[in-house]
């Protein structure tokens, strides 16, 4: 586990209405939000957390969650958006203008790479891809242009883990944001602002949620200028959040390092049995050092998500391996991770990126809060399909 303060997390210095105390938060709502007198109105000021200006841009509720997320995430401001891509689209517009380059790695989660074919380039946004294991790379691609680098670690299909102090040091050294996507980390496995990230994003859906049941977003930083940056591209597209929504994922924050210690357990588990099968050629999980990256997994972190690959044998076609995924009965069939269900996926590397290292079907894995040895069993019985 790292040791991010879970205790400070909890003891948060929250000041209840006067005269109730418990454990939980009250919830907030409002569209409007109303003024004492036409004065205080025109002094508003929607910049900063001084004060209740409009629902939109902030309630009790969603304050108290962008705080105890910038504690989770060990930065200072926080913003929230309506899921982990919207977060992804804010920090690009809030950077990016007409003339700038914006570099994704490789294998940078698919909307992102969607976002920058599509309305970042009809905005005149150009970007390219840089190879996430390749800093020197990195360093060399980086021109006046460039003004953001995304990361991601690890990649969410393939699970490279990055190099990431490097990387980042090759965008510093030339003056070059960072942003980092965060949701696999998630606040735990690593500290990113102590390595010089200067954004961090996380799509909450995922562990912070923990239910399956939330779609929302964050966007954290340290410096108050590039806060200020995002929270005005924040306001200006209306990207508000509902209260019900941000009092489930305070609900969930306090289990979280308990959570993801347990996803890691089962996957790091499942992952290693998996390895020892005929079946599988290769596991891609960052704490295992058949994983690209996996000696920067181990300078860096002290826990891994409970997501990881197989990559199949390559005697085994698609239809095989979409028949072994349809076999199996505790994992569901659907995108996503960090709830407690375990879920599958199929990906064909080779027609997604073209890809001739990955020469089998690869699937992923997202491992529940379900027991390890039921899990086991259910993959033992579905890759019995594959013979
Ligand atoms: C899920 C995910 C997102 C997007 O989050 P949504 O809330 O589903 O939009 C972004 N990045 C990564 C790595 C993710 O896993």
């Amino acid at each position: 586990m790292s040791d991010f303060d879970i205790t400070a997390l909890i003891h948060h210095p929250y000041r209840a209405p006067d005269g109730f105390l418990a454990p939980q938060a009250g919830v907030y709502k409002a569209s409007t939000v109303i003024f004492p007198n036409v004065a205080a109105m025109r002094s508003r000021d929607w910049r900063n957390r001084n004060g209740y200006t409009y629902g939109l841009h902030g309630t009790p509720t969603t304050f108290l969650l962008e705080e105890r997320l910038a504690a989770l995430e060990g930065g200072s401001h926080c913003v929230l958006v309506p899921s982990g891509l919207s977060a992804i689209a804010l920090v690009d517009l809030a950077l990016l203008a007409a003339g700038d380059e914006v570099l994704l790695p490789d294998n940078v989660y698919g909307p992102s790479r969607e976002l920058a074919r599509n309305e970042l380039l009809r905005l005149g946004i150009s970007h390219r891809f840089y190879d996430p294991m390749d800093a020197a790379g990195l360093a060399f691609m980086i021109t006046p242009a460039t003004k953001l680098v995304w990361l991601e670690a690890a990649g969410s299909v393939t699970m490279e883990f990055p190099d990431l102090v490097n990387l980042v040091a090759a965008a510093r050294a030339r003056g070059v944001t960072t942003a980092l996507d965060n949701t696999w980390g998630a606040g735990i496995a690593f500290k990113p602002f102590e390595l010089g990230i200067d954004i961090v994003m996380h799509a909450l859906t995922k562990f912070p949620s923990g239910g399956g049941d939330v779609l929302m977003g964050s966007v954290t930083t340290r410096d108050a200028a590039l806060h200020e940056r995002i929270k005005l591209t924040h306001m200006r597209l209306g990207l508000g959040v509902g209260a019900n929504d941000a009092e489930l994922v305070l609900r969930s924050l306090p289990s979280i390092a308990l959570r993801y210690a347990a996803h890691d357990a089962s996957a790091r588990e499942l992952a290693a049995w998996l390895g020892t099968r005929p079946e599988v050629a290769r596991v891609l999980h960052p704490a295992f050092d058949s994983c690209p990256g996996h000696a920067h997994w181990k300078s860096l972190c002290s826990a891994a998500a409970g997501l990881f690959s197989v990559m199949l044998d390559a005697r085994f076609g698609q239809a095989q391996v979409d028949a072994f995924v349809d076999a199996l009965q505790l994992f569901s069939i659907g995108y996503s991770w960090g709830g407690p269900m375990s879920l599958a996926v199929p990906y064909d590397l080779r027609a997604m990126r073209g890809d001739k290292a990955y020469a089998g079907t690869l699937v992923r894995f997202s491992i529940g809060l379900e027991s390890a040895a039921a899990l086991k069993a259910d993959l033992e019985q579905a890759l019995r399909r594959l013979a």
